[in-house]
């Protein structure tokens, strides 16, 4: 019977079994389908507090990993399929096929950005294909780029772009936005940005060259097809948490995010860090954080339940 078992290295995951590691709680890291999460998908990363001139994102989860280590973190490959999350002891069933029990659990499983699925964007992820304004934008100073979408992430990672991007083209499938109206009227008021309505991108040009040169579009009312010269690829069309072993056990919102007090699921000894609880922040160091703060509530429980 395991202490804790910890699911997904992102920032979360990797953070919380530095800290269940330290306390001495022996943690079991189940590591899924994209070991080191979202950051292993991104080039610099700028924003990560301790590094001056910025590390690169997979090797910065290497790091992490490498430290959750040194204090005893023991790592398995897998992909959790289903679970009993009730009472004393959890059961979480592999894909393989294998059992594992434990006191208690910290769900860092991490929320996928949605991509269009085009072969070609696919292709050029961390070379010009991106879904995190907040940590490329700065990369792309003074050449144009594009969003996809028509949400409020949209709206917002469009008007971010401006600071740094020479133009910025908005690029919706439709008429109307779904984003709220003052995300709208901020974006719209501002003179760097395009909007490119009734429009779908159907390929990401620049696969030969490995770096975004523009997009071919399609518009969707007359079906006229058109080239678009852009140096970064900005994808905005949601994320989708990845919560589908926990349905049915644990509490979400309607887009799947899981329910979270602090870092407190609505079962007991079940917490969760990261973005697979947090659909506004999204950010490496906010997801450490909570992974800490899991970590933290983990050992509490463990203490108070006598079962450490
Ligand atoms: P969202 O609201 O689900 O919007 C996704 C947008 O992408 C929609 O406009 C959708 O078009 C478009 N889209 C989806 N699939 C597409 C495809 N295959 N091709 C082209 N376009 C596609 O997602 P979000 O903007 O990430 O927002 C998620 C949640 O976070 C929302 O509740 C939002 O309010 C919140 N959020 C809030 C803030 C803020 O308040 N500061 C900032 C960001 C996000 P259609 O409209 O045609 O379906």
């Amino acid at each position: 019977m395991e202490n804790v078992i910890i699911i997904g290295t992102g920032a979360a995951g990797l953070t919380a079994a530095i800290y269940t590691a330290r306390a001495n709680l022996n943690p079991l890291v189940i590591e899924g389908r994209e070991p080191g999460g979202q950051l292993t998908t991104t080039t610099d990363v700028e924003n990560f507090p301790g590094f001056e001139n910025g590390i690169m994102g997979p090797e910065l989860m290497d790091i992490m990993r490498k430290q959750a280590a040194r204090f005893g973190t023991r790592y398995q490959t897998g992909l959790v399929t289903d679970c009993d999350l009730k009472g004393d002891v959890k059961t979480l069933t592999l894909d393989s096929g294998e059992s594992l029990e434990t006191k208690s659990v910290i769900i860092c499983t991490g929320a996928s950005a949605k991509y269009l699925g085009l072969p070609s964007e696919q292709a050029l992820i961390g070379y010009g294909v991106t879904s995190c304004a907040t940590c490329d934008g700065a990369f792309y100073r003074d050449v144009p780029v594009a969003v996809v979408g028509g949400g409020d992430s949209a709206m917002e990672e469009a008007t971010f772009l401006t600071r740094f991007a020479s133009k910025v083209y908005l690029i919706h499938r439709r008429e109307e936005f779904r984003a709220s109206q003052i995300m709208i009227d901020r974006m719209l008021a501002n003179e760097k940005i395009e909007v490119i309505y009734n429009t779908v991108v159907e390929d990401v040009l620049g696969v030969e060259e490995k770096s975004v040169r523009g997009l071919k579009l399609k518009n969707t009312q007359t079906g006229e097809q058109s080239e678009l010269a852009v140096d970064g690829f900005f994808l905005a069309i949601g994320h989708k948490p990845n919560t589908d072993p926990f349905k049915g056990q644990l509490e979400m919102d309607d887009t799947g995010y899981l329910i979270t007090d602090s870092t407190k699921t609505t079962i007991d000894g079940v917490f969760a860090a990261g973005d697979v609880q947090d659909s506004v922040y999204r950010q490496a160091i906010s997801a450490a954080g909570t992974g800490c703060m899991a970590a933290l509530e983990a050992e509490r429980y463990l203490e108070r339940t006598s079962h450490a």
